[in-house]
């Protein structure tokens, strides 16, 4: 990553997407701002931008070419969920908002910790992990193609989907995930599933050995996914970064989520050496929309990542200070008893916000 002092204000974009999205976006905003002012930083200006349902009905796209050219002159930005499921055809069927930012900026580095907060409802206690998952090809087919997708069906009764393992996108992936584990406890975990998926996962197995040669520091083992699965529920606490392919990733990091303490509470970046997007592990919860009673620990501690992000990216203490205050507020909050339905509690996304502003002001 390239580093350059930064001294002027912070950009950055707001992407409200659908379900509980419009509620837990500007509870981020709100702490960012609460963590900046506490910092001694400039106010960032926030540039929203329209995303999802209501870009359908106002641009006649699910992400439009507008909101990616601003996204392009921003220092990071705030993603929240989609609902892309619900869309009308032919929205419905294309690649959806996230993926199609991911594509777009070649964010290749999906980086989704799962931590135990103090107080909160953890399944394994004392579980601080790390899941860093390809996020560009693998066996998600709709990001595979150049046009089209890696999803088709011949016939009515026969549906096929390919699955991409490449040299170059492991080999970034692998140093993500060791360079991140040498700040860490150094203990990398390859997840694969090479005994069946041989050609495809078993590349990524090797590439990822390959480049644990270059960390001798760091302690490597792997396992195929479903053995990890059994692993996670049992000793979660035993683990520190983990790296896998897209898929995997995807369906591991949200049961790590819930093993931490909910998925309400998992974070997430996703990142190249340029751009960076915070966006929560969870999806839009349709459920629970518009209730006021969504958690938006996820969407804030992804928030505060893109501050660290930031402040490794432009060499900036502040905004790294911004984000350790974010980090902070939260289990403090949490600590004196503030949390959502999902957590056991009963505050709501407002509530819980204030009490989060609330604990920052106090240092
Ligand atoms: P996607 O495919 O978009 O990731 P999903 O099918 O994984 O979505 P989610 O939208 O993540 O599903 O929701 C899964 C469950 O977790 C739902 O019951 C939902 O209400 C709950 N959930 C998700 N996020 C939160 C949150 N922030 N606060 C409380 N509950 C949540």
């Amino acid at each position: 990553m390239s580093t350059s002092q930064r001294t002027d204000q912070y950009n950055l974009g707001v992407l409200y997407g659908d379900g509980i999205g419009p509620e837990i976006v500007p509870s981020s905003v709100a702490i960012v701002d609460a963590a900046f002012d506490a910092a001694g930083l400039q106010p960032v200006k926030w540039v929203e931008l329209p995303l999802g349902a209501a870009a359908i009905e106002s641009h006649s796209a699910h992400t439009p070419t507008e909101t990616l050219d601003a996204l392009a002159d921003l220092d990071g930005w705030l993603l929240g969920p989609h609902d892309s499921a619900s869309y009308p055809e032919p929205y419905k069927s294309q690649l959806n908002p996230s993926g199609t930012i991911r594509k777009h900026f070649g964010l290749y580095a999906n980086i989704r910790p799962a931590k135990a907060l103090e107080g909160g409802n953890s399944v394994v206690p004392g579980t601080d992990l790390v899941i860093v998952r390809e996020n560009t090809e693998g066996f998600y087919a709709d990001r595979n193609t150049f046009a089209g997708t890696g999803e088709f069906m011949p016939t009515p009764d026969v549906a096929i989907a390919m699955g991409i393992i490449t040299r170059q996108a492991t080999e970034k992936i692998a140093t993500s995930a060791f360079e991140l584990a040498m700040r860490r406890d150094k203990h990398v975990t390859i997840v694969h599933k090479a005994n069946v998926l041989k050609l495809t996962t078993g590349l990524f197995r090797d590439v990822c050995r390959e480049v644990a040669a270059n960390y001798p520091e760091v302690r490597v083992d792997d396992f195929h996914i479903d053995a990890m699965t059994v692993h996670l529920v049992r000793k979660a606490d035993k683990f520190d970064v983990l790296v896998t392919e897209n898929m995997f990733g995807d369906i591991l990091s949200d049961l790590a989520g819930e093993i931490a303490g909910s998925l309400g509470i998992a974070p997430s970046l996703n990142s190249s050496e340029t751009h960076a997007m915070a966006q929560a592990a969870h999806g839009s919860a349709p459920d629970i929309a518009g209730r006021n009673i969504a958690n938006p620990i996820a969407m804030i501690l992804s928030s505060a990542m893109l501050l660290d992000w930031l402040g490794a990216k432009y060499d900036d203490n502040r905004v790294r200070d911004a984000a350790a205050r974010v980090e902070k507020g939260v289990f403090d909050a949490v600590r004196s008893g503030a949390s959502t339905g999902d957590l056991g509690g009963s505050a709501s996304t407002t509530e819980f916000t204030d009490a989060v502003v609330t604990a920052i002001k106090a240092g």
